[in-house]
């Protein structure tokens, strides 16, 4: 079972403008003052980007030291990668008012011994993602990208692996709703190897992604 709690229905109780909500995210200390094992080992430094427009969200990971540095998310050639896979310019993918981005933890959570990024914060998603999703009831589509968003929001319709999961892509697509989800893996280096073994994902997914794409954002444009 996932240590992460499944995807939840929408609560309307817990409804704020996002851009009200965005700036008391942008205050939080709470992994400073209140973690739940091991502190952040720098000052809070949250990036998200939301808005009351919004209709695609990019559920992501977790800030990497770039990201972290420039507070700007994707800032990086993983970035390249997702902004190419989802057939977006950078105007469009950093226009909040068009696409959020929404990671699991909005901080940089720090690297382990080996300079590897460690896991998005556990305090984040039960501290803010419901109030996050609540404000933003106009988003239509969210791609879940990689294992940390795929739990939180995929629920029962995640697979027992990634591989698994992203290859259900057209189910998931049909079942969940709204807002619809897509699962994607994280766009890094490091998933090189799982797109050469997975042509599935870059003939099939991908073209669906754009065109789905494509069809939020023209409206709004
Ligand atoms: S990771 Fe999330 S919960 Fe932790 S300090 Fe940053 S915004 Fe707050």
């Amino acid at each position: 079972m996932s240590a992460w709690a499944p995807a939840r229905a929408l609560r309307p109780d817990l409804a704020e403008r996002a851009e009200d909500l965005a700036r008391r995210v942008r205050a939080c200390r709470i992994c400073v003052e209140r973690p739940e094992k091991t502190p952040l080992p720098h000052p809070p430094n949250p990036i998200l980007r939301i808005s009351s427009t919004a209709r695609l969200c990019i559920a992501s990971q977790a800030a990497g030291t770039r990201a972290h540095a420039t507070t700007t998310p994707f800032n990086d050639p993983s970035g390249e990668r997702l902004r190419a896979w989802m057939g977006v310019s950078c105007e469009e993918f950093y226009d909040e008012r068009r696409i959020a981005i929404v990671p699991m933890g909005f901080c940089f959570p720090g690297q382990d011994e080996k300079g590897g990024d460690l896991p998005p914060r556990r305090e984040c998603a039960p501290a803010w993602r419901e109030a996050v999703f609540a404000a933003m009831p106009q988003i239509e589509l969210v791609l879940a990208v990689g294992q940390y968003a795929m739990a939180w929001h995929l629920g029962a319709l995640r697979r027992p692996s990634l591989t698994e999961t992203v290859a259900d892509w057209r189910h998931i697509l049909e079942a969940s709703g709204p807002p619809a989800l897509l699962p994607l893996p994280h766009p890094s280096w490091r998933n090189n190897a799982w797109l050469k073994r997975h042509p599935f994902f870059e003939a099939e997914l991908l073209p669906e992604l754009r065109k789905r794409v494509r069809a939020i954002l023209d409206v709004q444009s």
